[in-house]
């Protein structure tokens, strides 16, 4: 065996990437780096083992020390989200959501979800992916006035056409859900409600937002965004219907499980109930919060006003910018972001009128509340010239010399 540095292009590449990563600032909402103990299970000898079916009823031989870490995996992700059934197979969120859909929907059946424009995710029914392809969308939104989930329309729209599937959550939508009200328009619509938590997991663990698993039939979750874990997904569900999920992740969705991420995940799930942790998840919520502030200040718009978890929606029209070239104008400067669209955007997702900001990263990076002003300066300052602007390299040093590693 050699060492990983008979690569030179690839350890060349992997020595850049680093680098950018600490000279820049990180504010992809969904990304975060994991810690040194979830990178080492990841590259350990885990890895090689094939054990299609789970633990105690493997299809392979010399299961028996991977059977205990996914057990391991399993019980402390159990506790964690105090949840009846846990499986911790999905290879990602996506992979979680195919097999949910496996499990509650049949094809072409109506399932009602959060419009991707209003903050939801491909995976709830855009056309573009197997859950648009394969099932019939229902689509509720937010409301225009103030930009939060309309449950009125939400409770309508489950009456009139009785989705097999209620889905709640999505990647771009910053307030609190109400977990009972959908609990109760799933009961009256005889609907399985199913919680796509893929970014509040992490403030669900360190217990700084209401958990949706006492709520949901079934909750779904990408382990590697807030939660610091591995680049995997996880399902949590009631115990009623294990049989049926067991079944869907493998083998309809999958075949054998990653073992090295799933022992990652479960190093994963026992950081997450540290209090290192717990002081991390409300420091994202703060600081998305206080930045929030500080950018409305400025003269950039927040959709819904603001935000109550660890990301905020900026609308970018209102300095007269779309999407993609506030993306390219903060990154010429440091500060990396994506482009949004905003819940009644006229332009296409391509462009976008927004800019979606988080702090997990930011946080990790030791910036906290009070360093928000500061990182509002930045996102004011670099909005303000065309890409290459002399700001813009005054910023990048800026950045560099408080983030830099
Ligand atoms: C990120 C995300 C997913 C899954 O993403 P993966 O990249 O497949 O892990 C699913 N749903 C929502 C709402 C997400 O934000």
């Amino acid at each position: 065996m050699s060492g990983p540095s008979t690569d030179p292009e690839i350890a060349g590449l992997i020595e850049r990437e680093s680098r950018r990563r600490a000279s820049t600032l990180q504010l992809i909402a969904s990304e975060t780096p994991a810690s040194p103990a979830v990178r080492a299970a990841l590259v350990s000898d885990l890895g090689a083992k094939y054990a299609e079916g789970y633990p105690g009823a493997r299809f392979h031989g010399g299961c028996e020390v991977v059977d205990e870490v996914e057990q391991l995996a399993i019980d402390r992700a159990a506790e964690r989200f105090g949840a009846d059934y846990v499986n911790v197979q999905p290879l990602s969120g996506s992979a979680a959501n195919l097999a949910v859909y496996a499990a509650f929907a049949q094809i072409g059946d109506p399932v009602l979800a959060l419009r991707l424009e209003h903050g939801g995710h491909q995976t709830h029914g855009s056309r573009a992916n197997f859950s648009g392809r394969w099932f019939a969308p229902l689509h509720y939104g937010v409301r225009e006035a103030d930009e939060r989930i309309d449950y009125d329309e939400l409770r309508d729209l489950a009456l009139l056409h009785r989705p097999s599937i209620i889905v709640a959550g999505g990647a771009a939508y910053s307030r609190v859900i109400d977990f009972a009200a959908l609990r109760a328009i799933a009961d009256d619509a005889e609907a399985i409600l199913w919680v796509d938590a893929a970014h509040l997991a992490g403030l669900v663990a360190g217990a700084v937002v209401p958990s949706p698993v006492p709520y949901a039939d079934v909750v779904t979750l990408s382990t590697h965004k807030v939660l610091q874990g591995p680049r995997g997904g996880m399902i949590l569900a009631r115990e009623m219907h294990r049989a049926v999920l067991q079944k869907a992740v493998q083998p309809f969705v999958q075949g054998g499980p990653a073992m090295n991420t799933i022992a990652a995940t479960a190093v994963c799930m026992r950081e997450s109930g540290t209090r290192e942790f717990a002081e991390y998840a409300a420091a994202t919520v703060a600081t998305a919060r206080r930045l929030g502030d500080e950018l409305t200040a400025r003269g950039l718009r927040i959709v819904s006003g603001g935000t109550d978890i660890h990301l905020a929606v900026v609308d970018v029209s209102s300095v007269g910018l779309t999407g993609i070239e506030a993306q390219l104008r903060l990154a010429a400067a440091g500060v990396v972001v994506d482009r949004a669209v905003l819940p009644f955007d006229h332009r296409p997702p391509a462009e976008g009128s927004a800019i979606r900001v988080g702090t997990p990263s930011s946080v990790l990076a030791g910036l906290g509340v009070d360093d928000m002003p500061t990182v509002a300066d930045w996102i004011d300052r670099a909005l303000a010239e065309p890409v290459g602007g002399p700001q813009h390299a005054a910023i990048r040093r800026e950045i560099e010399a408080r983030v830099g590693g």
